[in-house]
């Protein structure tokens, strides 16, 4: 039986994906070749990787506007360290918003290279919410932020208007909702929540920010290398590309961002009315910067945990428990996840509900 996976990522993908991927594993594009033994240089594979660099730029809104996608390896973590790399100027300084472990991550990173000023931070808070009160110097070379905490479960509603370019880390809500994509200059998502298998980093850069930091940059971490090699500056990850492309054009027949995030907006109020209804449950951040990708909920009494983990297991549910450092539970919605398997965890809630009381 199927799983109703609520897997923080890798993640669920489109049913359709993992049959075209399966395929194509035994047979691509009818030629006799299955997609891991071609050259990343054939014919069809460039075809591949023109059409996922163009349609990420076309879902979100952003061709024929300056900015170049790039399917690159090393994970988001490794854009952690591209990022300073390519936009921290020599005796420059960067401004970063502290919203999580993820977002720790990178500003650890940027530290290596220049003065990295953390405009706020919710540390004191483990991460329950977004900080809004914050100014970014103008003088920064740009300002970083994580648009969703895939850990804690909070998600930046809006973001700050500033002079300063902005980069955005969206590995855990890219493709989810609609966003005016043009505010950011530089946005990075490992594939494996929205977009595809673990394996590949979406990046997508404005082009005229680059090559301004007058530092030596290794080839394999210079932006500008792999826009001019097209994204194919050495081998690419060939078949997480694929399928990412995949699930780009299982998105796009949906109807785009817009339609996807009605689902997604459904699929979030279902569940948090019922962790607010149900005496049982309370939600772990903060409702206002309440994520719609991972809910992170936990049970007012720990005692009730064997029961519930029971039954959500039995119910054909995977990968529900919390990260470590939140506890209790995290169900992700990503794309994918069907409204079905959403109603199925609220029914469970709501019977253990009825068993409890
Ligand atoms: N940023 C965010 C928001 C994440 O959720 C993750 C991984 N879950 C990362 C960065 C790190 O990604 P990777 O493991 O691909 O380096």
């Amino acid at each position: 039986m199927k799983k109703h996976n609520y897997s923080a990522g890798p993640c669920i993908l489109p049913q359709e994906v993992f049959e075209k991927a399966s395929q194509a594993v035994l047979n691509f594009n009818d030629s006799g070749l299955s997609i891991l033994e071609i050259s990343h240089r054939s014919k069809d594979f460039v075809a591949v990787m023109d059409e996922a660099r163009a349609l990420a730029l076309e879902l979100l809104g952003l061709e024929n506007r300056g900015y170049q996608a790039l399917f690159l390896q090393g994970g988001a973590s490794m854009e952690f360290l591209r990022v300073p790399y390519n936009l921290l100027k020599q005796g420059g300084k960067a401004s970063y918003l502290d919203t999580g472990t993820w977002a720790s991550g990178a500003i650890k990173e940027a530290k290596a290279f220049g003065e990295t000023l953390v405009v706020a931070s919710s540390k004191e808070e483990n991460y329950n919410h977004i900080p809004k009160q914050f100014e970014i110097p103008s003088d920064s070379d740009y300002f970083h932020c994580t648009s969703n905490n895939t850990i804690f479960g909070t998600q930046m509603k809006s973001f700050p208007t500033t002079n300063v370019p902005v980069v955005c880390d969206m590995s855990s809500d890219i493709f989810s909702r609609q966003l005016d994509f043009s505010k950011f200059d530089l946005i990075y998502a490992g594939a494996q929540k929205n977009m595809g298998p673990a394996g590949v980093t979406l990046v997508v850069v404005k082009e005229e920010l680059l090559g301004k930091t007058g530092r030596a940059i290794p080839s394999i971490l210079d932006y500008e290398k792999h826009i001019k090699a097209e994204s194919m500056y050495n081998t690419p990850a060939v078949f997480a590309v694929y399928t990412s492309l995949l699930t780009m054009q299982w998105l796009k027949n949906l109807g785009g961002i817009p339609a996807i995030e009605k689902i997604n907006d459904a699929k979030a109020k279902l569940l948090y009315t019922e962790i607010d209804r149900n005496p049982l449950f309370k939600g772990a951040s903060v409702v206002e910067d309440r994520s719609n990708m991972n809910a992170t909920f936990l049970l007012n009494d720990e005692s009730h945990a064997a029961t519930f983990d029971k039954m959500w297991k039995d119910a054909g549910i995977s990968g529900l428990p919390g990260h470590r450092s939140v506890g209790g539970y995290r169900a992700s919605m990503y794309n994918a996840l069907p409204l079905e398997s959403v109603q199925v965890l609220v029914d469970v809630m709501q019977e253990l509900e009825k068993k409890i009381s």
